[in-house]
């Protein structure tokens, strides 16, 4: 099939039009989500932000209850930063990638003290933020302040690859796919409105599979579906499979009404994180020494990691000796308010909670 769509970077009218297209589309169709502003209105910096770090490799629905929350706890970024750490990490818990989480603190804690509860204005300035990198800076920076900021998220590179019929494979093409979008951004009157309506296209029309470009505001400019490989865009390098790691985690009682809890490490897997005492599978943290009187449970959790599938056999038993360090007796009727990762959550469910 020949490629008759127009090529979007050469043309400035072209730009333009398009832009009219995706913003008339967004000013009728865009999500509405607690942490947008109303289209042509800039938003707050601190709910921008929070979205955005939440939102790094995590699902628009599973954040909404977590943003409302914290938003409810820590109306600003002062109140954020004045909130003890276990706190923080306790409401973080479930949303996984707990570095995020840490960041987070030690960002409000930045802006909050030293830039007096004032964001920067700027991409370049947002960068240097603790856990605020490229895209998050970029979407900050248009979506708060209006900056003509490039901001090239999963969806927006979907989009860009499809509208350019970018053929070769993630991720070796993300440049490429960032300085094609970095003219439609350099050239927009509402810079925030055009990446939450870029974001909103990959998320509900330009979908990874069976994309509905009969309802797509800007098809007509769209090169992957001229060409009839929409579909298949962006190529992905294979994936080998992940490796497998095996481990023991504890549930342990004191006879007394209190099971052994476990603070980990700031650094490593689940950093910061409370969970139940494990051993043998994260090189980040020292195995947990057990008492030899526990017994293997007759289950295992199974849990996935981004880089590794991971297997826990439970054991079980009761020991009355103190451990110190970061373990700690906790009552077990009250531990559905300690704020487990999923992981731990996971031993909860075994153990009928
Ligand atoms: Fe995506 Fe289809 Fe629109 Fe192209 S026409 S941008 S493939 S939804």
């Amino acid at each position: 099939m020949a490629n008759a769509a127009p090529k979007l970077k050469t043309s400035d009218d072209t730009i333009k039009t398009f832009h009219g297209k995706i913003l008339d589309w967004y000013d009728r169709e865009h999500r509405k989500l607690p942490w947008r502003a109303a289209p042509g209105q800039l938003q707050e910096p601190y709910k921008v932000w929070l979205s955005e770090i939440m939102l790094q490799q995590t699902v628009v629905n599973a954040v909404v209850p977590y943003f409302l929350r914290f938003l409810a706890l820590w109306p600003k970024v002062e109140d954020l930063a004045a909130a003890p750490s276990e706190d923080v990490m306790r409401e973080w818990a479930g949303l996984g990638y707990y570095a995020r989480a840490r960041n987070l603190h030690k960002c409000a804690k930045v802006v909050a003290g030293e830039m007096g509860g004032v964001f920067p204005k700027t991409q370049a300035a947002l960068k240097k933020l603790p856990g605020v990198g490229d895209y998050t800076s970029a979407a900050i920076a248009a979506i708060a302040f209006g900056e003509r900021a490039t901001v090239v998220d999963g969806n927006i590179e979907r989009v860009m690859a499809r509208l350019f019929a970018v053929q070769g494979t993630l991720p070796d093409i993300k440049p490429e796919l960032k300085k094609l979008a970095a003219p439609f951004f350099e050239g927009a009157e509402r810079p925030g409105d055009l990446a939450q309506a870029l974001m909103d296209l990959g998320a509900g029309i330009c979908t990874p599979k069976s994309p509905k470009c009969m309802l797509c505001p800007v098809t007509e400019f769209c090169e992957g579906r001229a060409l009839g490989i929409a579909e298949e865009l962006p190529r992905k390098k294979e994936k080998g499979a992940k490796p497998r790691r095996e481990g023991t985690v504890y549930w342990i009682e004191d006879g007394a009404g209190n099971v052994l809890l476990h603070r980990r490490p700031e650094k490593g897997m689940l950093g910061g994180m409370t969970g139940f005492p494990t051993s043998g599978w994260s090189k980040s943290h020292e195995s947990f020494a057990a008492p030899p009187e526990l017994k293997p449970y007759k289950e295992k959790v199974l849990h996935s990691f981004t880089h590794f599938d991971l297997t826990l056999i439970l054991q079980s038993g009761v020991a009355k000796e103190e451990f110190g360090g970061d373990y700690f007796w906790h009552p077990v009727e009250n531990l559905n308010s300690v704020g487990f990762p999923t992981l731990f959550k996971k031993v909860l469910r075994l153990k009928n909670f």
